[in-house]
């Protein structure tokens, strides 16, 4: 069922009159149920069309005063063609609709002066379907989706434009418009294409995806919209580090806020004007949220650091226990990048015994992340295969808060020492309280396991299992 009411005529009229989409009118209408806005825009428009000429009549009998409103009309429509009609046929009657004129112009689908054509062209099938071939092609592995839409910031004028006009329309049928009355183009869009995007990929759109395939908008031609803004609320429009332009969306929306109806009107044209072409698409980009690893190392080795060792741009030592584990998760998982991090570290010379070392590895834009137990296991061995300097056990995919915990174990672990200790004199009473002066220093429960050497080592030599090593000269 069509979804406008009576009414919606007037407002549907002048929007359509001055270049506004079907979509857009919609919306200006406050139509929030989304079956309406996903007919095809052929269909919509010759619906939309069907309807304000049916109107017509009503229309004209539910306005008393007529005259004005034409004239109103011929103000802003100045240079649409059949617009002419309106003074010319001297009936009152609203011609442009009875000429054909304006529906032969939009159904060559003249660009909207409100969404500069995202609610035309881009919420059709043909160009979502690119966009799903571009994910496709991304070679991303993905069982739902997030959808990031980017549009140009100006955008968001030309809405305030219109809002402001179909306000003003409104008024004079004592009638009020609040900002939230309206639906906002982002919605619109996603009602429209989400569907369309699912049905295209079959997987389900979810906001909490890891998964994300961002679309950015942009339209060079009405860059300049915004620039006007700078000049009545320069606070709003502060250069930023990280952005290339001061003109962000939410600068400009801040802007908005600020600025007074009628110092807005001054500036910009009420409705919009008209641009030639539609937006343009920058960007189609995929990305998935980094996914994590986590075990427990062991290092056999006494000249292997824990990560790369580099002084003063020099490489120092081959390799380190985290590209010997990470290089085989990257290939994996076809990450771009990864971050390593563990549970406390050792020295180079040191080995890490006993249960190993827990470690975590987060894995930066995965394109593969679904494994199942039996590969992991397989991933598993292949590195341990791969090096006699460590071994990895308990690998597994964690969640990103299973890292936190691994940190927080860091602060918390009991840590056990073991140490062999010759020396090359009697063990005397104050060398076992030197000893236990250690233990306090370590803070650990230290074991030590002393036994007397006669031979002639100087110095008394400490291995920990799992920190440090040290030598204590006695
Ligand atoms: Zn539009």
């Amino acid at each position: 069922m069509f979804p406008l009411t009576v009414e919606n005529k007037h407002v549907a009229q002048l929007l359509l009159s001055t270049g506004t989409c079907p979509r857009c009118i919609f919306r200006f209408c406050g139509v929030d149920f989304h079956a309406p806005y996903k007919l095809p825009y052929k269909e919509l428009l010759s619906e939309l069309q069907k309807f304000l000429e049916t109107a017509k009549d009503e229309l004209i009998s539910e306005v008393p005063n007529p005259p004005p409103k034409k004239i109103r009309l011929q103000e802003l429509e100045d240079g649409i063609d059949g617009m002419d009609n309106l003074s010319q046929n001297g009936e009152g009657k609203i011609s442009i609709i009875e000429d054909g004129s304006i529906a032969s112009k939009n159904s060559n689908l003249n660009v909207c002066n409100v969404c500069l054509g995202i609610l035309q062209d881009f919420c059709e099938k043909e160009f979502i379907k690119k966009v799903c071939q571009k994910v496709e092609a991304s070679g991303f592995e993905f069982t739902n989706l997030v959808l990031s839409i980017s549009f140009p910031p100006q955008l968001s004028v030309r809405e305030h434009a219109a809002w402001l006009l179909v306000k003003q329309e409104m008024g004079k049928q004592s009638l009020s418009l609040e900002r939230n009355d309206t639906v906002q183009l982002k919605e619109a869009y996603k009602w429209i294409t989400h569907p369309l995007f699912s049905e295209e990929l079959g997987v389900p759109i979810d906001g909490k995806s890891l998964f994300e395939v961002s679309v950015v908008f942009a339209h060079p031609e009405t860059v300049e919209d915004c620039h006007f803004l700078r000049a009545i609320c320069p606070d709003c429009f502060k250069p930023a580090k990280n952005k290339q332009s001061v003109f962000t969306r939410m600068a400009v929306m801040k802007a908005l806020n600020k600025i007074k109806e009628e110092d807005f009107r001054k500036q910009f044209p009420c409705p919009p004007n008209s641009p030639k072409a539609v937006c343009s698409v920058v960007e189609i980009e995929c990305a998935h949220g980094a996914v994590f690893v986590a075990g427990r190392y062991n290092k056999y080795s006494r000249n292997l650091p824990q990560t790369p060792w580099i002084i003063d741009g020099e490489r120092k030592l081959d390799s380190s226990v985290e590209e010997l584990i990470s290089d085989h998760l990257l290939t994996v998982f076809k990450a771009e990048s990864f971050n390593f991090s563990s549970s406390g570290r050792e020295d180079v010379d040191v080995r890490t015994l006993g249960n190993g070392r827990p470690f975590a590895i987060e894995l930066v834009n995965p394109h593969r992340v679904h494994f199942t137990s039996q590969e992991i296991k397989e991933l598993q061995q292949k590195i341990n295969n791969s090096s006699n300097k460590i071994q990895v056990r308990d690998l597994q995919l964690v969640t990103r808060e299973a890292i936190g915990h691994m940190k927080e174990g860091e602060e918390e672990k009991t840590k056990t020492y073991s140490a062999l200790i010759w020396t090359n004199k009697a063990i005397q009473r104050k060398d076992i309280e030197f000893l236990d002066d250690i233990k306090l220093v370590l803070h650990g429960y230290l074991h030590f396991f002393l036994k007397q050497n006669p031979a002639t080592l100087k110095s008394l030599y400490m291995e920990t299992l799992e920190e440090r090593s040290r030598t204590f000269a006695l």
